[in-house]
């Protein structure tokens, strides 16, 4: 596109324009063939929709304050608190997503270009040993649903099992931390991420779609992935929904029964609050069989007070861009130094500190 201006409009250009020239034209590009599914008009639509319902039912309760705290507002403030969007957090999302978005096409397509295809033929081949040629299934509706259905819990798998150990391991903690250091929710706090955690996010997707896709590959003699690769279909649904909401203030609790099997993404509001018995819980993205399974499910009573970020002992160290972008290398130049295991500041489940919690 960049090239294309640079000859039409006929003017001598300098090499140093041309090259700013087409470097931006692949930013501006990159950025917007990268904008979330949860910033689209129609997702952010439907957001506000359900927020105004959860405001109607509830006549004006049901939302958090900066502070974490549930209270009574007006409807403007109700979707658009101030204290919320104009806090440090929220404009510190903003650089972090800025910076994970450029990088994220760089990690998506050099993994997906190289662990993809390994693990696919690698579950093929292995299957094929095992039980002979493929059987070649006729592919109907039901088997793509189950397809699907195989995915989404391979993947729900998958970021389960990562961000459990990033939450366990103090070297991963100090990467996984900073989309902890959310002081507030905004929905650009979902792709808050320290650059170094993109890899990491990007390897454990491409190994779990591929073993499904390696799986049904060889059931259905190749037919059915091609139909339904990067379009899981009924449950696209699912992944685009919960996240957009997990990361908006606005609590949205389902039915005690519905939350034992989906993350509701009030449960998402627990997972971001530095009280001591809301720590490494509710862990997976879509589903909440895993954390039910591994005893990480927590399901929070309607209103529950859950300060968010990582603790009032040191919160103070990642609170702008800076202190996130460099966080995780100050951490490990600690932890090699022999210092403190930088896991969260803990504060008595009241959220009311004593004097001794603040040294
Ligand atoms: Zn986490
Ligand atoms: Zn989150």
């Amino acid at each position: 596109m960049a090239v294309d201006t640079v000859e039409s409009a006929g003017n001598t250009i300098g090499p140093f324009t041309d090259m700013v020239q087409r470097v931006s034209g692949v930013v501006m590009d990159t950025v917007a063939a990268n904008i979330p599914g949860d910033l689209r008009p129609r997702a952010i639509l439907i957001t506000l929709v359900i927020a105004t319902l959860i405001f109607l039912i509830r006549r004006g309760r049901g939302a958090r304050g900066a502070d974490g705290r549930e209270r009574k507002t007006g409807y403007l403030n109700y979707l658009l608190p101030k204290d919320i969007y104009t806090h440090i957090s929220a404009r510190v999302d903003i650089g972090l997503w800025v910076i994970e978005r450029i990088m994220r096409p760089l990690w998506a397509v050099s993994l997906f270009a190289t662990v993809a295809p390994f693990t696919e033929q690698s579950v093929i081949s292995m299957l094929q040993w095992a039980f002979g040629e493929t059987p070649a299934l006729q592919i109907n509706y039901g088997w793509m649903a189950f397809y699907s259905l195989v995915t989404l819990l391979c993947y729900d798998f998958m970021f389960y099992t990562i961000h459990y150990t990033m939450h366990k391991v103090p070297a991963l903690w100090a990467i996984h931390k900073v989309h902890h250091s959310a002081e507030v929710l905004t929905p650009l706090t979902r792709s808050r991420e320290h650059f170094l955690a993109g890899p990491i996010w990007a390897a454990g997707t491409a190994f779990s779609y591929s073993i499904a896709a390696g799986i049904f590959a060889y059931l259905f003699d190749g037919g059915i992935t091609q139909a339904t690769i990067f379009n899981i279909g009924l449950f696209s649904l699912l992944f685009g929904f919960n996240g957009s909401f997990r990361h908006y203030h606005v609590q949205f609790h389902y039915p005690r029964w519905l939350s034992r099997w989906l993350q509701s993404p009030a449960m998402h509001h627990t997972h971001h609050s530095y009280l001591e018995k809301h720590w490494d819980k509710n862990m997976a993205a879509v589903t909440s069989i895993w954390d039910r399974m591994f005893g990480t499910m927590y399901i929070p009573e309607i209103d529950e007070f859950t300060p968010w970020g990582i603790g009032p002992k040191t919160q103070d160290e990642y609170r702008t861009f800076w202190q996130n972008t460099s966080g995780p290398f100050r951490d490990w130049y600690k932890m090699i130094r022999g210092g403190d295991s930088p896991q969260a500041g803990a504060v008595p489940a009241s959220g009311n500190l004593v004097e001794k919690d603040l040294r």
